[in-house]
């Protein structure tokens, strides 16, 4: 659809002429409708623990005001309801955040194979908790131009994710890398997340960057997932000019790998013109 407009254009030479403008109301329309979406969606993920919150609030002035273990048990349903709703605030926010940047790439180096390191060593005492052994794989440094903050939070959604849906008794295996035989001058690092759990079917692939999509909603929640962050991991790897290529086979797991720039120091100009 096009929405089309008649202007008038004044001349030089005292004529005027007639221009047709043609504005391709197509992309525009598919844009405002995705917004209306994440808006109705988002504000039904965070009426769904307000509705528990306010159902917990009211048995405690009513029925169970003099219960007193009724009382314990619900404020620990209350404090995770709460719980995930800030989390749910905190990711719509980390969201909107990483979008305003997205058109400015980052340009500092920055090492992701310590970055890696440094997700590994925070979370594997929580992945060994839950049976998951994690590892690290590199032979770094491997230098990207990038935002520290924003790659910790890529490896961590990865890593989270690896954990929480990759089943106990699995290894979860981090990798940074090179790119083994790059294109001239587009030298690329590699992060991989390698989980060994019973993988994702083809048709969920394409749409698990989307906001708020899960193959199994239920177990997502359970886990504590907001649904954002794959949306959050995708627009980050976009901001630093990367892509994301996620893989999977049923029953055997699920390996997730971002391809970003490859930090290229620029050539020292204090040197001799050769
Ligand atoms: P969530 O907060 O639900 O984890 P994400 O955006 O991180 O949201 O992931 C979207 C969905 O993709 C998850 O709900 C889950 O169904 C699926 N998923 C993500 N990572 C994995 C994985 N490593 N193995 C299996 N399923 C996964």
């Amino acid at each position: 659809a096009f929405e089309v407009q008649l202007g008038a254009l004044p001349m030089p030479d005292g004529q005027t002429n007639v221009v047709l403008f043609l504005r391709d109301l197509t992309s525009a329309r598919r844009l405002e409708a995705m917004r209306v979406d994440f808006v109705a969606n988002a504000s039904h993920e965070l009426r769904t623990p307000l509705a528990s919150l306010l159902g917990f609030i009211e048995t405690l002035q009513g029925p169970a005001r003099n219960d007193a273990l009724a009382r314990e048990r619900f404020l620990v349903i209350m404090k995770t309801q709460a719980h995930r709703m800030a989390r749910l605030v905190d990711d719509l926010l980390s969201l909107s955040r990483i979008e305003l940047r997205e058109h400015v790439a980052p340009t500092k180096a920055v090492d992701l194979a310590r970055i890696a390191r440094q997700m590994v060593e925070t979370q594997g005492p929580l992945a060994r908790e839950r049976g998951v052994e994690l590892t690290l794989e590199t032979d770094g440094p491997h230098p990207v131009p990038g935002e520290r903050d924003e790659l910790l939070r890529v490896v961590e959604n990865l890593v989270e994710n690896a954990v929480k849906y990759g089943g106990s008794g699995g290894r979860v295996v981090v990798s940074v890398a090179r790119v083994a035989e790059p294109v001239p001058r587009r030298a690329e690092v590699i992060l991989a997340v390698r989980d060994q759990g019973p993988g994702i079917a083809p048709e969920h692939i394409p749409r698990l960057t989307e906001r708020f999509y899960r193959v199994d909603v239920a177990s997502s929640r359970d886990q504590g997932g907001t649904g954002l962050g794959l949306a959050i991991v995708k627009h980050i790897v976009n901001r630093h000019r990367g892509r994301l290529v996620i893989e999977s086979t049923i029953g055997a797991g699920t390996t997730v790998r971002a391809f970003l720039p490859a930090f290229v120091a620029e050539p020292d100009e204090a040197a001799p013109a050769g």
